[in-house]
């Protein structure tokens, strides 16, 4: 079977041609076990619509995790607007195709509700929520909790401290040399957090615009390429999945990997090779879920609180102490014991008794 292939143990998978734009719009559901399936829409170019629907399943999945691990009321999805090669989404064809994903969510009836992801800023929410109710991350003053970056990006902190933790006995980010890849609404703010925590930074994006906040935050600036195999104390992918292989994973030179990419490993047997050669990696899902946190306070029928959302954000640190101390009694990859802590809580929503 092919290993980009998730298993399809998916509640739902809606595929639908948008009326207005013409392009393929997907969500899949993974789980609502725990409650409505949270996850965000993501815009990208795919050679098939069929590669689209693979990623709509396989980030599903991963939410399902996500939300579990961090023990929220909330199961898994993923939306998704597939745009043939070359195409971009702008003016009256955005429109059109938010209007039309909106639409797909609506006929889920609830089940599952949309937020932010790669190529969805906070400006599209308003105009996905013209079609349905079933949105999260609107801005605060419509009564939502806003842009998740942040709050992904504090999230994100607290499992690099833990991380270092791990490797080194010290959660300090003082003097640690970490590599920062993809400076977008996440990965800058990380750059930031670590910055202002005294780390020594080296930052990559394929976006030459970015080297504006190596400048400002005095750290080195190199290429995605360099940054991966660079010599620090830990790398912290923010940008796209996959970036960790079979065949990068030989040439690494940290000794812990941490970050908001979702998806990082090309396959899960990357985690086994990893840990053979004794470099931590916090599971993705893990380190990354401050954003479903947060919206999962709005969610809640008191309303949206801030600095109730910060403080469960931080507690991400705690979640992957006990998924690394799991790993280590019990001789499993982090990510193995990460995947364990999810389907006992699923198994916990599913089986109340
Ligand atoms: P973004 O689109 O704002 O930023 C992505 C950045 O990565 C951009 O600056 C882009 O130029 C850069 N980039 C793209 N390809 C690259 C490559 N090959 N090498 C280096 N840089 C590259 O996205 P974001 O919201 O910051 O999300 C980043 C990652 O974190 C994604 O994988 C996303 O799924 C994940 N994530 C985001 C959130 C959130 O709250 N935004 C929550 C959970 C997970």
């Amino acid at each position: 079977m092919d290993p980009l292939l998730p298993p399809l143990d998916h509640e739902e998978l809606y595929v639908r041609r948008g009326p207005r734009s013409g392009l393929t719009t997907i969500v899949a559901v993974h789980s609502t076990a725990r409650g409505p399936a949270l996850g965000g829409c993501r815009v990208w170019n795919y050679d098939h619509p069929a590669l689209a629907v693979r990623d709509a399943l396989r980030l599903a999945r991963a939410m399902t995790y996500k939300a579990a691990c961090a023990d929220q009321p909330l199961g898994g999805g993923k939306g998704v607007i597939a745009l043939p090669p070359g195409v971009r989404l702008t003016g009256a064809l955005r429109r059109a195709a938010l209007l039309d994903f909106g639409e797909t969510v609506d006929r889920l009836g609830g089940r599952y509700v949309t937020a932010e992801d790669v190529g969805i800023g906070s400006r599209d929410m308003p105009v996905i929520a013209e079609t349905t109710r079933h949105v999260s991350g609107l801005a605060t003053r419509l009564g939502g909790s806003g842009d998740p970056s942040p709050f992904t990006a504090l999230g994100v902190e607290a499992a690099i401290r833990t991380t270092l933790a791990r490797v080194f006995d010290d959660s300090s980010l003082r003097g640690r040399t970490i590599a920062v890849i993809g400076l977008g609404h996440v990965g800058s703010r990380v750059a930031q957090r670590c910055a202002r925590a005294g780390a020594r930074l080296l930052l990559a994006d394929v976006d030459p615009a970015k080297r504006a906040l190596a400048e400002r935050l005095g750290a080195r600036w190199t290429t995605p390429a360099r940054a991966l195999t660079a010599k620090v104390d830990l790398l912290s992918p923010c940008a796209l999945g996959g970036v960790l292989d079979e065949a990068v994973v030989p040439r690494l030179r940290c000794a812990a990997i941490a970050g908001a990419a979702n998806n990082q490993l090309a396959t899960d047997h990357v985690a086994a090779a990893l840990a053979a050669r004794g470099i931590v990696w916090a599971p993705d899902f893990v380190c990354n879920a401050g954003g479903i946190v947060n919206i999962a306070v709005e969610l809640e029928p008191s309303g949206y609180d801030a600095a109730v959302a910060r403080r469960r954000v931080r507690a991400i640190g705690d979640t992957l102490a006990e998924v690394f101390a799991t790993a280590e009694a019990e001789r499993i990859t982090p990510l193995d014991a990460a995947i364990a802590l999810g389907e006992q809580r699923l198994a916990a929503a599913q089986n109340p008794a």
